[in-house]
C-alpha cells in the first residue's frame, strides 16, 4: 500500500515529537512531508535532518533552515494546501492551528486533531465543513480518543460519556494553600509528561472542562449527560454508558503514543512494540472518585462557558491562554487563573460562533480584555 503523505503542524511540541516517533517506528507507512514548529529552531533542525520533509514553517527559522536548498519554506495554510497530502496532525496548542485545520477540511483531508482548543473555538464550524467535504475529524486527546475508540462497533447511541480526570498535582491540597503555589509545582503532573500550558491547564481541571465541550462537540452528546470521575492512576482513559445500561471502558497506560497511532493508522490496527502493555501487577488498584466541583472554579467556568455556547467558549480558552502565561511568568497566583477568566468571561457579549470572522474577533477581544484586566489589578 502507498504510504500516508503526512503533514505535522506543532513538531516540536509533546504531541508532536511522539508523532515523529511513530513514524520513525513504521517507515514503511508514512511520508513526512511537512514540519511547522513555533520558537524550537535547534529540535526542528534536527527532526528536518532525520526527516527530510520538502516544505516547512517556522516562525523565526535560522539561517541553515533558510539555506537548505532541499526545503521550501511556507505558511501552515499553505502547507495543507498542497495537493500531495493525505493526513494533518495539528498537534498546535492554543488558537494557531484554527486556520490551516479549516484550510485541510475544506480541502477533504483527514484532520488528526491534538488542539483541542480548535475544537473548543470552532467545534460547529468545522463540523459542518468536515461535512460538507467529506473529510474526517479524528480526536488524538487521549479521552476522546478513548470515547471513540469504545463507540467502534457499537450501534447504540451513546446514553452517557464518563470522562477520567487524575486531578492533577493538588489533588490533595488544601485549597487554602493554592494562593502559594508556583509554576514549578504547577508544571509537575503526577502521570502525564506534556507541553507546559495543558500541564497547567490539568491542575487547575481547566483543560477537564475543555474536553467536556470537546466531547459534547465531537459526540452530540448533551452536557447533562457528560460526568468526570477523579482516576488518580490514569489508565482507564474514559467511559461510555450504552443505551442498555452497559459502560464500556478504554484502558491502558498512560501512554500518548496509542491515541496518536489509532488516528494515524484509522481504521487500521496495528501492533507496536514501542508501547509498554498494560501491567497486571501494577493496575491492582484503579480507583474511581466523585469529582467535587468546589475545588475546581476552572472546571465550572468552562462547563458553564460550553453550555451557554456561541463564542463564549473562544472567550474562554483565549482569556485562559493568557491567565496561564502570566501566571507562568509570576505576574499573577495560580487562583487568579480562575477569577481573570471569569472576568474577561463576565464582560463578554454572546455572537454567533458560525463564522471564523466572530470566532477571530472574540479571541482578540478576549485577549485584549485578558491582559487590560491583569494590568489593572497589578
Ligand atoms: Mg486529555
Amino acid at each position: 500500500m502507498a504510504k500516508k503523505r503526512l503533514v505535522v503542524l506543532g513538531s516540536t511540541g509533546s504531541i508532536g515529537r511522539q508523532t515523529l516517533d511513530i513514524i520513525k517506528t513504521f517507515p514503511d507507512k508514512f511520508e513526512l512531508i511537512g514540519l511547522a514548529a513555533g520558537n524550537n529552531v535547534h529540535l526542528l533542525e534536527s527532526q528536518i535532518e532525520e526527516f527530510q520533509p520538502k516544505s516547512v514553517y517556522c516562525i523565526e527559522p535560522s539561517h541553515s533552515i533558510i539555506k537548505n536548498k532541499n526545503i521550501q519554506l511556507m505558511s501552515m495554510e499553505q502547507m495543507v494546501s498542497q495537493p500531495n497530502v493525505d493526513i494533518v496532525m495539528v498537534a498546535t496548542s492554543g488558537n494557531i492551528g484554527l486556520i490551516p485545520t479549516i484550510k485541510a477540511l475544506e480541502k477533504s483531508i483527514t484532520v488528526c486533531i491534538a488542539n483541542k482548543e480548535v475544537i473548543i473555538m470552532a467545534g460547529e464550524l468545522i463540523k459542518t465543513i468536515s461535512r460538507k467535504s467529506g473529510a474526517l475529524l479524528l480526536p488524538v486527546d487521549s479521552e476522546p480518543s478513548a470515547i471513540w475508540q469504545c463507540m467502534q462497533g457499537e450501534s447504540q447511541p451513546i446514553r452517557r460519556i464518563i470522562l477520567t480526570a487524575s486531578g492533577g498535582p493538588f489533588y490533595n491540597i488544601d485549597p487554602g494553600e493554592l494562593d502559594d503555589v508556583t509554576p514549578k509545582q504547577a508544571l509537575q503532573h503526577p502521570t502525564w509528561n506534556m507541553g507546559k500550558r495543558i500541564t497547567v491547564d490539568s491542575s487547575t481541571l481547566m483543560n477537564k472542562g475543555f474536553e467536556v465541550i470537546e466531547a459534547h462537540i465531537l459526540f452530540d452528546v448533551g452536557f447533562e449527560n457528560i460526568e468526570v470521575m477523579i482516576h488518580p492512576q490514569s489508565l482507564i482513559h474514559s467511559m461510555i454508558e450504552l443505551t442498555d445500561g452497559s459502560i464500556k471502558a478504554q484502558i491502558s497506560p498512560p501512554d500518548m503514543r496509542l491515541p496518536i497511532q489509532h488516528a494515524l493508522f484509522y481504521p487500521e490496527k496495528v501492533a507496536n512494540p514501542m508501547l509498554r502493555p498494560f501491567d497486571t501487577h501494577v493496575a491492582t488498584n484503579m480507583e474511581l472518585k466523585p469529582l467535587d466541583k468546589s475545588r475546581y472554579p476552572c472546571f465550572t467556568l468552562a462547563v458553564s462557558a460550553g453550555i451557554q455556547g456561541g463564542t463564549y467558549p473562544t472567550v474562554l480558552t483565549a482569556a485562559d491562554e493568557v491567565a496561564v502565561d502570566l501566571f507562568l511568568n509570576h505576574r499573577i497566583s495560580f487562583t487568579d487563573i480562575p477569577r481573570l477568566v471569569d472576568s474577561v468571561l463576565f464582560d463578554h457579549k454572546f455572537s454567533k460562533a458560525d463564522s471564523l470572522e466572530n470566532i477571530q474577533a472574540a479571541d482578540r477581544w478576549a485577549r485584549l480584555k485578558a491582559l487590560a484586566l491583569a494590568g489593572d489589578t497589578q
